[in-house]
């Protein structure tokens, strides 16, 4: 009797426990969800205003071209830089909140990622070759995948942007796309390498965290938010999937994403 009591007493006080923490912890859930709530708001709340001063400026960089001095050409430049630099960031943060409040869904279809890897070259490789640096593609005649393509197509666009950003004049920049087996499983694997500065081995976890960046006045003359990564480790986790750096500076660094084959055969044939 005296056991069954023991087990009685056990069971109920941490029924209790259980109860008091869940009740304990619901305001602080509450908080933590209206924050997250109060950030998406006023992200999305900032980006009309901004757009209007953007368009703002250009009309009277445009219209006013000839009245305006050297010295006002300049501000209103530099003005333009800061409102696009600070859309970025309201997109960036707008991005993270819904991601944090599980608003933002990862919106699957069937798309070709060779195809977009072509798109994305026609993208890159101008503005790349401005600065001399060579883009190089590697990638099978196709591969159908069933994936978000607006979210893997924007993960691609943060590391191939920074490959570009991070590594001097006249480096190379190599994106890769194939199958990978690990263990047992077929994964498709992503890979965006570049001849760059590197990354220190100490701050290669820490990278991925928000407004996180090695060198900040430097990422910052760059037009970087510092968000960047945070968005591509969550577009890459949504998709079940793992991203891993390997980097040695002054040499360079290897971002490798390995996502599992979500291919739907029937999907495939559509293509
Ligand atoms: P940012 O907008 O500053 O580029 P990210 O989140 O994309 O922010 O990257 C965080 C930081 O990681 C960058 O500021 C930079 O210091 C470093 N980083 C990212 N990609 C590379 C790369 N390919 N080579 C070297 N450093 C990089």
């Amino acid at each position: 009797i005296q056991v069954a009591a023991a087990v009685v007493f056990l069971v109920l006080s941490s029924v209790l426990a259980y109860y008091m923490a869940n009740r304990a912890m619901r305001p602080i859930m509450r908080s933590f969800a209206r924050q997250r709530e109060f950030v998406a708001d006023a992200s999305h709340e900032l980006r009309t205003p901004l757009s209007v001063l953007h368009s703002s400026i250009e009309v009277v960089e445009s219209e006013e071209e000839e009245r305006l001095s050297e010295f006002s050409r300049q501000i209103l430049h530099d003005a333009k830089d800061e409102v696009q630099m600070m859309t970025s960031l309201v997109g960036d943060l707008l991005t993270l909140a819904r991601a944090d409040s599980g608003v933002l869904e990862v919106n699957r279809q069937s798309f070709d990622l060779v195809d977009l890897s072509h798109q994305l070259a026609r993208t890159f490789q101008p503005v790349l070759a401005q600065r001399n640096q060579s883009f190089t593609l590697h990638v099978p005649e196709t591969l159908p995948v069933y994936a978000d393509a607006e979210r893997i197509k924007q993960l691609l666009y943060i590391l191939l942007e920074n490959a570009g950003k991070y590594t001097p004049d006249g480096g190379c920049i190599t994106l890769e796309i194939g199958m990978e087996r690990k263990g047992k499983e077929e994964h498709i694997r992503l890979a965006v390498q570049d001849t760059g500065i590197g990354i220190p081995p100490e701050q290669q976890a820490r990278i991925f965290g928000r407004f996180y960046r090695i060198d900040k006045g430097r990422s910052r003359q760059m037009g970087g938010t510092g968000l960047g990564l945070a968005i591509a480790e969550w577009i890459v986790q949504a998709h079940g999937g793992t991203i891993h750096l390997q980097s040695t500076v002054g040499v360079g660094s290897t971002f490798t994403v390995l996502l599992p084959t979500t291919i739907d055969k029937a999907k495939r044939n559509e293509l």
